[in-house]
């Protein structure tokens, strides 16, 4: 049933769920409750300037934040848009967002306006919580941009500066004990069926997409999680990947680290020097990373200067890990690997600390919970392929979402009609039982785990007077697995360059930074299937042939 935008399991399902004790009918602020008082004295957050905060003190500044923002008006329910980085401010106002029943729209520190005026329309956002500044960029101006669009954005949440006028500052939140006064230490309960968060997908379509995750499904995402990882109290996590995403969020991210007692270290720098220091120092165990970053790590010249002994595991996801480099971490880091297939939307694919050499390096999994079902299908024709060979990876069970947010045209081409999520993923089956990735067929480009939407980034470029018509495909890079290269048809007469296209976009579309083409080729005309359709195979042959000789 659709309720508000949500779509919800049908009742059978979530009968099923909870029978099996997978859903627990508690809010992730319950479980994170027991958890609190049960470590209270454990390191739970290292900053990056070193300062620990313990399970107590997460539980007491969270708990003041979310009294605060119920003292603003914040209601239960309310979306709010969350873009602060890596920090413990950003984990302190997550968890205080959670704790007043509000749900936290996660978005990247690298967004615009036209991405966070898009979530903020969609969503319906309240609030809009922000650095007040991040390398040069001013937050609050945006803010303001975004109210004038969104007149339901009422709050707007800053740290790290002077809040404008009608701006609060979550830094002196921070400061004052609201906790202390009478009569303002009651918070609400959300439903723990209804969305905790609000992910973002990882961009197919021209318009991105909100995943409304649960309370009961995200809890149980995050508890199994940490579990298949063989995360505990001597765990230690470095994160730099941005708290936004649900690898940081909750694969086992803050989340799963919080639940088994560990403490976490979240990095807004990702620089690869800075991550081994910080490896160094606080002797961390665990390190979430994108294959980039493990490339960046392995790849270091100055590496042979730090102690990286502590270094136990290292979880990764986001795009493939190539085997070679999987090959690399044992002999050269002493660390063991677990990769794992995940999607905002809920599916996760872990392989185990128990499987064989062959299927941890080579392959991306299999599903973490009993519960998940999936099916490998032709695309076409929507019928299961036969054992071994690709087809497209369909995946439902206790923590894969039933419905994108308030999407429901896309939704009956996004799941199948019995609730399936089409992940646009190109799989086989290995012979352990676990998931090989071969390809996708969705149009995307994933530079370094961060997916962008090649039709959203045509829309933008078709946009430029000078463009007649457009192509975004991926071209391979070898560090980042994957770029964007735009092919355009220039109008007539009209002459184009990378720079000027970029500047278009960044100035007049105003849109993420990474997003940007990073290779433009123009051509008389765009390649055609026989169908009529824009043969993008036939642009990314053009470009590795382009790429191979240069
Ligand atoms: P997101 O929801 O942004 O995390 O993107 C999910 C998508 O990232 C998946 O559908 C895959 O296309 C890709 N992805 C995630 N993990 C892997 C992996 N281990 N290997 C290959 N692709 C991956």
């Amino acid at each position: 049933m659709i309720k508000n935008g949500f779509t919800e399991w049908p009742e059978d399902f979530a009968q099923a769920y909870r029978d099996a004790g997978y859903w627990r009918d508690q809010t992730i602020g319950e479980v994170l409750a027991e958890r609190f008082a049960r470590f209270a004295d454990r390191t739970a957050l290292i900053a990056e300037d070193g300062a620990h905060y313990t399970y107590a003190d997460l539980d007491r500044l969270s708990t003041r934040l979310a009294l605060h923002f119920k003292n603003l008006g914040l209601q239960p329910y309310d979306r709010v848009i969350h873009q602060i980085p890596n920090g413990p401010v950003s984990v302190l106002t997550f968890l205080g967002l959670l704790k007043a029943g509000a749900v936290p729209v996660m978005t990247l520190p690298p967004h615009r306006e036209a991405e966070i005026g898009h979530f903020a329309r969609l969503s319906g956002a309240r609030g809009y919580a922000i650095a007040s500044q991040v390398r040069e960029f001013d937050f609050q101006a945006l803010a303001g941009t975004v109210q004038e669009q969104n007149p339901s954005l009422e709050f707007v949440l800053v740290t790290g500066g002077m809040p404008g006028p009608g701006y609060q500052s979550i830094d002196a939140m921070l400061l004052d004990p609201i906790e202390e006064r009478a009569g303002s230490t009651s918070l609400p309960r959300p439903d723990p069926d209804f969305p905790a968060v609000l992910l973002l997908s990882g961009g197919t379509t021209g318009i991105p997409k909100l995943i409304p995750r649960t309370h009961n499904d995200y809890a149980y995402n995050f508890l199994r999680c940490a579990e298949v990882c063989g995360l505990d109290g001597e765990t230690s996590v470095l994160v730099a990947v941005p708290q936004a995403h649900n690898f940081a969020l909750a694969c086992p991210g803050l989340l799963g680290t919080l639940a088994t007692g560990g403490c976490e270290l979240l990095s807004a720098n990702t620089a690869t020097e800075q991550l081994m220091k910080l490896i160094e120092t606080h002797r961390l165990t665990h390190f979430i990373a994108v294959p980039t970053m493990i490339l960046g790590l392995l790849d270091h010249p100055e590496r042979g200067k730090y102690d990286l002994s502590s270094l136990r595991m290292i979880l990764t996801g986001g795009s493939k890990l190539n085997p070679e480099v999987a090959l690399r971490l044992r002999p050269e880091l002493g660390c063991d690997v677990l990769q794992v297939l995940g999607m905002a939307e809920g599916p996760l694919y872990w392989t185990r600390l128990e499987d064989p050499d062959d299927v941890r390096l080579h392959t991306q999994g299999r599903p973490q919970s009993p519960g998940d079902e999936f099916r490998i299908v032709d695309p076409e024709s929507g019928k299961e392929v036969a054992p071994g060979e690709v087809g497209e990876l369909w995946c439902r069970g206790p923590h894969t979402i039933r419905g994108y947010y308030r999407a429901d045209e896309h939704n009956t081409r996004a799941f199948s009609s019995d609730g399936f999520y089409k992940s646009g993923d190109l799989v086989r089956l290995h012979e352990s039982g676990n998931i090989v990735v071969e390809g996708r067929n969705k149009d995307c480009i994933n530079r370094g785990g961060e997916k962008i939407s090649a039709e959203e980034i045509e829309n933008h470029l078709i946009a430029h007077g000078s463009v007649l018509n457009c192509a975004v495909v991926a071209m391979p890079d070898a560090i980042f697995g994957e770029k964007c290269c735009a092919f355009v048809v220039p109008a007539p007469g009209a002459s184009l360059t990378l720079e000027g296209l970029c500047d278009f976009l960044i100035k007049e579309r105003k849109i993420a930074r990474f997003k940007l083409p990073e290779r433009l080729e123009t051509l008389d005309a765009l390649p055609l299937t026989n169908v009529g359709k824009i043969n993008k195979k036939a642009l990314r042959e053009i470009i590795v042939q382009l790429q191979q000789a240069a």
